[in-house]
């Protein structure tokens, strides 16, 4: 039966959103757009214990920055809401009735103390088929007790009643079929009266029944507890309407050995979450890609071939492009080696192909309008005109507005080194008669002015080298930057001489 692809990010609001998951809501939004779906973001907080304030908010922003759309969750309303988990209490209470009601769940009122006992008792203790009518519920207590303690309010959970010895057989479209024996499951609590809210498998299964979803792409973490899912449907009689499963591979750390951990986003000094994040019990913090200076678009580049490939040697892509493109046959089973140096180059990629506009207004972001707007005294159309002259020359945006500094300020102090190695004694005097030359060109322009500059040198027979670095100190301050002929255009005929009369008059190679 063809369904319409309805896919679900469904995060627990329990901290910041780890890289891991953005790439999981990234793989869904791609495979919903490209097969002209929806894409849900439904909120997993039936956990009360987990909850972290501002959690949420921080998996909305971080969505939203890096244009992973989202067509139903709680801002976007739907028809299938609420979104909340924690909103859909009564939904959730009919379906624990109805599988206490066919059997294929009962009540069961060990402590946690006595649980711990048990386990203290029996090494490897599990509570399934094996044990439980050693312990105390519904299936070892009469109907009659059982009811009398939940009139008084005791304690109690609800478990899933695994019946052993039957293979359960996964369909993933990642791995392929994945069958374990039910014999290893156990019989996993569904239902907590003390707090009146399911846990994560119930409330999980009911909603993706409800909300209609066809395809369950998730992190691999959860590929353990999908045999045990797909035994939940068969209990619901939902077996027909069960998504496609969905695996998908872990992040592994740089070396490959071992998950990807926040530890190691702080030992290795590279974001391993979207957005900065002050955890609010702790005041502890973590740094972002945002905050870092990376584009979304390079994150999302970058995260989108952490696991998957497009089947060629592309690796610069459009959203649009992965969009295209996305598929679960070119998914790789095995662990996807977190690279940070290939994440740089996609920023540098990125920043280089930027739309001169767009950089210039993210170098004004990046850097506050103080910093910017206090030092340019200039439009944003000369900030363009520089910022396009050294973007190819950055990995982070945040690294070239040193670069562009000098457009802005000129230079006090004159780079000892060079100043060493390019002003020679006929320096001053050159570059005195350069002065000259200079004032006589029209128009200012790099076109106009290179040709008749370079003229000049060869006919003196002056060393190229040494001419333009010296010169090159009293605009810029070093011996670095773009081309000169194009430095000197954009700061136009006054100021490129004013700042050549105050190299003159102030560098000297002692
Ligand atoms: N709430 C789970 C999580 O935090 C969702 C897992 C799933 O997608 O089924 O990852």
């Amino acid at each position: 039966m063809e369904r319409p692809v309805r896919v679900r990010f469904a995060p627990s609001p329990t901290g910041p959103l780890h890289i891991g998951g953005v790439r999981t809501a990234l793989y869904n939004y791609l495979f919903a757009r490209q097969n002209g779906g929806t894409m849900i973001l439904r909120i997993e907080d039936t956990d009360s214990t987990r909850l972290v304030p501002g959690a949420e908010d921080y998996i909305n922003e971080a969505l939203n920055w890096l244009g992973i759309g989202i067509d139903e969750g709680v801002r976007q309303g739907g028809a299938y809401g609420p979104y909340k988990q924690s909103e859909r209490r009564d939904i959730y209470r009919v379906y624990v009735k109805q599988l206490l009601d066919a059997g294929r769940a009962y009540v069961a009122f060990d402590t946690p103390d006595e649980l711990n006992a048990r386990r203290a008792e029996v090494p490897n203790f599990q509570y399934d088929a094996s044990t439980r009518l050693q312990m105390r519920n519904s299936l070892t207590m009469p109907a009659d007790e059982v009811q009398r303690l939940i009139d008084e309010g005791t304690q109690y959970v609800v478990r899933f009643k695994i019946e052993p010895g039957r293979d359960v057989t996964v369909h993933d479209l990642i791995r392929g079929d994945v069958t374990v024996s039910s014999t290893i499951l156990d019989d996993k609590v569904l239902y907590k009266s003390a707090d009146d809210l399911p846990t994560y498998h119930l409330a999980n299964i009911v909603d993706d029944h409800l909300m209609e979803v066809s395809h369950v792409i998730r992190g691999e973490e959860w590929l353990p507890s999908a045999p045990m899912h797909v035994l939940l449907y068969e209990a619901f009689g939902w077996s027909d309407t069960m998504p496609q499963w969905v695996h998908l591979p872990l992040l592994l750390k740089p070396d490959g050995k071992g998950k990807l951990s926040k530890r190691d986003g702080d030992r290795l000094g590279f974001p391993v979450f979207p957005l900065d994040w002050t955890d609010p019990n702790t005041g502890e913090r973590s740094s972002g890609y945002r905050e870092k200076g990376y584009l979304p678009q390079a994150v999302i580049n970058f995260l989108a071939l952490l696991g998957w490939n497009p089947g060629d040697d592309r690796e610069l892509m459009s959203m649009d492009e992965l969009i295209e493109a996305f598929s679960f046959e070119h998914c790789s089973k095995k662990g996807a080696k977190f690279d940070f140096e290939k994440g740089k180059w996609f920023n540098h990629e990125y920043i280089s192909r930027m739309d001169d506009k767009e950089l210039a207004e993210a170098l004004v972001k990046y850097e506050g309008q103080n910093e910017v707007g206090e030092v340019l005294g200039q439009d944003l159309d000369y900030l363009t005109r520089a910022g396009a002259m050294v973007k190819t020359r950055a990995n982070f945006i945040g690294e070239l507005w040193p670069q562009v500094r000098f457009f802005f300020e000129a230079p006090t102090e004159y780079a000892e080194k060079d100043v060493r190695k390019r002003w020679k004694e006929d320096t001053p005097a050159i570059l005195t008669d350069l002065i000259t030359l200079l004032e006589g060109i029209e128009p200012f322009t790099a076109a106009a002015t290179e040709p008749v500059v370079l003229g000049w040198i060869a006919d003196h027979g002056y060393h190229l080298g040494n001419v333009m670095n010296a010169w090159r100190l009293t605009v810029v301050g070093e011996c670095k930057g773009p081309h000169m002929f194009d430095i000197i255009e954009l700061l136009g005929r006054d100021e490129t001489i004013a700042r050549l009369r105050r190299g003159i008059s102030s560098i000297h190679n002692a």
